[in-house]
């Protein structure tokens, strides 16, 4: 969940980065059944640059022949078990092949995803590089997930079976494109699934081209299918039907809302759902380096231009260290410029869409009635997509700018006086994703995490944090933030239902 810097070590210069991104290939076709599909109707919809609103591919809006097709594929594969009943060790080969391919072809994805939402190409391309290794520890642990027994007498056998749930569908959003759809789709297709993915319509390009990947690496046909299409539709159509075992999501709370409206009102699929957050980072008094603090916490909230379900938006500092610690904070935000997402060491770029732009713009605005604009940063690019850093200072924890997802890069500092305050400030929104603790306290620093309502908690007690082993970790969101665990071993587990198994023998 941490984000980390990315690798630009063997990332081309911005003229190459360019003029590769000229020359990706932008196939918007669905992947069904182990090769690409042209679109069956009229219906499409405009894939649209951030940087200079060009076309960047116009995909079929996939309807009802594409979703029951796409289905049914999945369905076929899962009900011969030609990819399930593969031994355990022979699927952890191809999706080892399968992570090798997505890695040799990280370039192209990472591209898409700028091209489409404007992520910082060196981000994405590393990004890409970090979903290729994720899937490899998924992998890996694919042999360490077997059944279990439970204490049996003589003449009897019980065990705990796993068995994978069936169809699983993955709706995915655009902030991660490749990087959150790979996450959902490797843990399926570990655990013995089918899956169709149906990526955010602002960014599908390289979600589907890790479909055809994925064929590429040796997956049986029809294992994993991939159809564009926009939400209110495609999405719509896959989350009602009545042959979907599972539903996986990642995006908004009101879209997490009405898919499970739509499970209820077709079969009942079982839900996974991560949706938005509003993440306190807590900072306590007795971290030094403040000009290192400073930089972490803002991080914290800009990261990916704020576009993020984690972000640590709202920053809630000891009364003891709030007016020494607030000049570091803002000058931070101050260094922080958005540039050219093709410049290799640009960290900060413009944001998806002019909508989003458009109403992190509207934050903005209503949070100086809210509170007090402390600093802003700059943007290099003059796009009506850029969106400056801004840092405020709120008083009210219950006003907007301390309660919505804003998703940009706009963070609401905010103080406590207690521990206790701290927890009840970090616990007054309707989400429950994400928490950091900043201190070298480690019995403050559990009693603190222990309290608070999120899925994933950090405690930090030093400013560079690095240990990939994050990945392994499990965490499961809370109130309107959603449910179902996500991520490492128990993670993969979600893909699977329980069945209790008693052989009565004697
Ligand atoms: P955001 O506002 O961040 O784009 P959304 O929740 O709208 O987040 O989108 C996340 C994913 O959910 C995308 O793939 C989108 O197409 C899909 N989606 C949006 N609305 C619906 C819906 N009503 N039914 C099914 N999927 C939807």
């Amino acid at each position: 969940m941490a984000e980390r810097a990315p690798e630009t070590a063997g990332i081309p210069a911005v003229d190459t980065l360019a003029q590769r991104a000229a020359h990706v290939v932008r196939d918007g076709r669905a992947f069904i059944c182990g090769k690409r599909q042209e679109p069956e109707g009229d219906a499409r919809f405009e894939v649209i640059s951030p940087m200079d609103g060009e076309v960047v591919a116009t995909p079929a809006d996939a309807g009802a022949r594409e979703v029951d097709a796409a289905v049914a594929a999945a369905r076929a594969a899962f009900a011969d078990g030609r990819w399930r009943n593969l031994a355990a060790s022979s699927r952890a080969k191809v999706l080892q092949r399968f992570a090798a391919r997505i890695a040799e072809d990280a370039e192209t994805l990472g591209l898409l995803d700028t091209l489409q939402m404007g992520k910082p190409a060196a981000h994405a391309i590393a990004g890409a590089r970090e979903a290729a290794e994720g899937l490899e520890v998924c992998a890996a642990q694919i042999e360490t997930l077997g059944d279990q027994i439970v204490p049996s007498a003589p003449g009897s056998l019980f065990l705990q079976a796993r068995r994978p749930r069936g169809v699983v569908v993955a709706i995915t959003p655009w902030n991660y494109p490749a990087q959150i759809a790979l996450a959902k789709v490797g843990a399926a297709l570990a655990m013995g699934n089918s899956v169709v993915l149906k990526p955010s319509e602002i960014a599908p390009l390289a979600c589907l081209r890790l479909a055809e990947l994925s064929a590429e690496a040796g997956l049986p046909d029809g294992v994993f299918n991939a159809l564009p299409g926009t939400g209110r539709r495609t999405g719509r159509m896959l989350a009602l039907h009545d042959d979907v075992d599972c539903l996986s999501f990642v995006g908004s709370t009101a879209t997490g809302q009405a898919l499970m409206q739509y499970a209820g009102q077709s079969n009942m699929k079982a839900l996974l759902l991560e949706c938005g957050g509003k993440s306190a980072q807590i900072v306590f008094d007795d971290l030094g380096d403040p000009v290192g603090l400073a930089e972490a916490l803002v991080n914290g909230f800009v990261a990916n231009s704020g576009q993020i379900c984690v972000s640590g938006s709202r920053i809630l500092l000891a009364d003891s260290i709030y007016d020494h610690m607030l000049p570091y904070l803002a000058a931070a935000v101050e260094r922080l410029m958005i540039g050219d997402p093709m410049v290799p060491d640009t960290a900060l770029s413009p944001l998806a869409t002019l909508a989003q732009a458009e109403k992190v713009r509207g934050f903005i605005e209503s949070g100086c009635d809210a509170g007090r604009c402390v600093a802003k940063g700059s943007d290099t690019t003059g796009l009506d997509t850029a969106v400056a850093p801004h840092l405020f200072v709120v008083k009210d924890p219950d006003c907007r700018m301390a309660q919505e997802e804003i998703f940009g890069p706009v963070g609401a500092v905010l103080r406590f006086s207690t521990p206790e305050d701290a927890i009840r400030i970090a616990n007054a929104t309707r989400y429950g994703l994400a928490a950091t603790v900043w201190t070298r306290d480690v019995a403050l620093a559990h009693r603190v995490t222990r309290e608070l309502n999120a899925g994933f908690v950090f405690a930090h007690a030093t400013t560079q944090p690095s240990d990939p082993g994050v990945r392994s970790l499990s965490g499961e969101p809370c109130r309107m933030s959603g449910f179902g665990i996500d991520g490492g071993a128990l993670g993969m587990l979600s893909y699977t239902r329980l069945q209790a198994v008693g052989y009565l023998l004697g």
